[in-house]
């Protein structure tokens, strides 16, 4: 895939577009005041490897925990304004890495001027985030259309760059699939400035994963996306590992285990349901890249399954382990995960030395 040209941006220590992997992002669900459960959730996002991390800014007492949250953080933080720049300057002031703000909510020019003078003091990128729920009243007279949020978007991107700031990430966000790969297609023709890509409002765990999937999917592999999120509603979490797995089935990125596991036949004699999903929970860990099969059976399991690392195949009350399609041994069906883990186990710590898990 032919990745589009975009400008290279950076949040702290991490690249936006140019040569730059697809990043994975997301945003803390807590109240921002709280330094304590957002740094805990932060925690947990980067432990499952978020790249940027976002917070809602909405007040002055959210802006004055900035310094706390940020305190030994080693991704970038970035502040999601809705327009007042008050809170803007503050939370650049607070030494946050990215701001979301839309230039064209600001208000008055001076205080347009007074956010992005700030910015570039600070070398701090701005994303304009266009949403299909709060576009400009005047942009909506054929409804919501992807003319009118690549317009929207523009007109964002016309007020920076009259003041010389370049430092742009763009998302055009909707729920609606269809509308937004179009949006996000019109503007790419348009200016180089990277993309950040999500469908927004997708949903529940189940549905909003599927919908981000064929929405951020789409559009990756179109070349078009430089940083993701995927929002979802519930654990943030569950957005970052639904993002790499998005990235990782276009091959775009290679982070932590992959899990194939066959659907289930009338061949199957083993609780390959179980299985698959206790050898899923306990992958979780894994960070380095590997590929594990979980398959029903000994007949077409390995053979269909030999571009893995290391699997399982049932046969009635016991099953193999494999590795890279060839049988190594036959394992009782109650101790199958146990030995998968500890072949696991081994694989890894033959390409870490001694490190191990
Ligand atoms: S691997 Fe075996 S059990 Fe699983 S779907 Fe294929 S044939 Fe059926």
């Amino acid at each position: 895939m032919q990745r589009r040209k975009s400008r290279p941006v950076r949040l702290g220590a991490v690249t936006v577009g140019g040569d730059a992997p697809v990043s994975v992002q997301s945003m803390t669900n807590t109240d921002t005041c709280d330094v304590v459960a957002t740094r805990a959730q932060i925690g947990r996002l980067v432990e499952a490897g978020c790249e940027i991390i976002r917070v809602a800014v909405p007040d002055q007492r959210a802006a004055r925990a900035l310094p706390d949250i940020m305190r030994g953080l080693e991704v970038p933080l970035v502040a999601d304004i809705h327009f007042d720049y008050r809170l803007a300057l503050a939370a650049i002031d607070a030494g946050v890495d990215g701001l979301r703000i839309n230039p064209g909510n600001i208000g008055s020019r001076d205080k347009v001027v007074a956010v992005v003078q700030a910015a570039r003091q600070k070398n701090v990128p701005i994303r304009i985030g266009v949403n299909a729920g709060s576009l400009e009243k005047d942009l909506l007279r054929e409804g919501v259309t992807p003319e009118a949020l690549v317009q929207s978007a523009l007109r964002h991107v016309s007020i920076l760059e009259e003041l010389g700031f370049y430092e742009i990430k763009i998302s055009l966000k909707a729920s609606d699939v269809p509308l937004m790969l179009t949006a996000y297609h019109m503007l790419a023709d348009k200016v180089d400035y990277p993309f950040h890509i999500g469908v927004t409002e997708a949903g529940t765990l189940f549905a909003g994963s599927i919908k981000s999937a064929v929405g951020i999917g789409a559009l990756l592999w179109e070349g078009l996306g430089d940083t993701v999120r995927v929002s979802l509603t519930g654990d943030p979490v569950q957005e970052v590992r639904a993002a790499y797995e998005i990235l990782k089935a276009l091959g775009l990125r290679r982070r932590g285990a992959e899990l194939i596991s066959c659907p289930t036949c009338g061949r199957t004699r083993i609780d390959l349901v179980r299985i698959a999903s206790e050898v899923e929970q306990r992958l979780a860990a894994i960070k380095q890249p590997l590929k594990v099969a979980v398959m029903g059976c000994v007949v077409n399991g390995p053979g269909e399954a030999r571009h893995a690392d290391v699997g399982i195949a049932g046969g009635i009350g016991e099953g193999l382990i494999f590795r890279k399609g060839q049988v190594i041994r036959k394992v009782q069906e109650s101790l199958l995960v146990e030995e998968l883990m500890k072949e696991i186990d081994h694989i890894i710590q033959g390409r870490n030395g001694d490190e191990g898990v």
